[in-house]
């Protein structure tokens, strides 16, 4: 490890910055390709006894991994933070739970070193542009990449398996195989091919939630957490039936036509399954105009947007005001 004099300290040899938004693991597996060594080798050096693909490491960072990677990089722990989705607290939700789940967050399902959820999203032109992905394809509330215009995909056209870039690197135990983060690790196909131009409406809802995200702020609803909160709940009650609590849902099916069905929780489902209740949950939030006209012709009740959690003052105002 080379000494830096400005940084007074020794660096990897071959360290490569991670660029804009990039997730931890993704970096991580670029600077082992950097070092020509596979990320188990790589790992087993510099990080004896971390797990780096047997755990969501990207939503679990450790202070022990923080800490080596503050020693041996010029990036300051601010930086090394913003690796990490534990970096959306008190901007995507309130508080992160370390031991499993966190609103907001797309799960894993993580079987040994496989992936059981269609928990990584990516872009075809981004991959296609630089092959790294990015913190905000683990999001529920992302569907579209602003940048290039079109939808976010959750798993490889081909063989409809999960993103599963760490497995790029399996094969001979001995030789390391270098391979483009753009590829399929199941079947190799191209992820960059295919790409679905997003629609105008899709685009501006995106944009706009990109937005709250990134400055903490929505106008309606003050800190954009509370925002989050009330879209997931919202988004949540667009995705069952229910007797009790399924008039928002009967209503939107009214207004718009049938909305996907299944068993299994909303953040299971598929991006294309997501994708109408998002757009649904964009403009119930966005345009109070319609909220007041679903309250009115549909009888909606507070309660039912109320049951789990305290709203934000200003939308149960919307309420009171009827
Ligand atoms: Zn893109
Ligand atoms: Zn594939």
């Amino acid at each position: 490890m080379p000494f830096i004099d400005s940084l007074q300290k020794n660096i990897w040899a071959l360290y490569i910055p991670p660029f804009p938004d990039e997730l931890f693991s993704s970096w991580y597996l670029r600077l082992t390709q950097a070092h020509a060594v596979k990320s188990h080798s790589f790992g087993k050096y510099y990080f004896p006894g971390q797990q780096f693909w047997t755990r969501d490491v990207d939503n679990m960072p450790t202070d022990y991994l923080r800490k080596i990677i503050f020693d041996s990089t010029p990036l300051t722990y601010n930086t090394i933070e913003s690796l990490f989705l534990t970096s959306y607290q008190s901007y995507l939700f309130e508080n992160h739970n370390p031991n499993g789940f966190t609103s907001g967050i797309l799960p894993l399902g993580i079987v040994h070193r496989k992936r059981k959820h269609k928990g990584l999203l990516y872009c075809p032109n981004c991959l296609k542009n630089n092959p790294y992905y990015k913190k905000k394809w683990r999001l529920t509330i992302s569907y579209v990449c602003c940048d290039c215009g079109v939808l976010l995909k959750d798993c490889c056209p081909e063989c409809k398996n999960p993103i599963v870039f760490h497995r790029l690197e399996q094969g001979d135990k001995n030789k390391v195989t270098i391979l483009s983060l753009s590829l399929c690790s199941h079947c190799n196909y191209d992820l960059t091919e295919n790409s679905v131009k997003a629609t105008q409406i899709q685009l501006l809802n995106q944009s706009n939630i990109n937005n709250i995200l990134q400055v903490g702020y929505s106008d309606h609803i003050q800190y954009s957490f509370h925002y989050f909160h009330l879209f997931q709940n919202i988004t949540n009650l667009l995705s069952r039936r229910n007797n009790t609590w399924g008039r928002l849902r009967k209503a939107c099916e009214f207004e718009f036509g049938p909305l996907p069905e299944r068993e299994e929780n909303f953040y299971f489902w598929s991006v294309e399954e997501r994708l109408p209740l998002f757009e649904i949950a964009c403009k119930i939030t966005n345009d109070h105009s319609f909220l007041k006209y679903l309250i009115v012709n549909y009888n909606l009740r507070l309660s039912e947007f109320s049951k789990d959690y305290k709203l934000p003052y200003s939308f149960e105002k919307i309420f009171k005001d009827y």
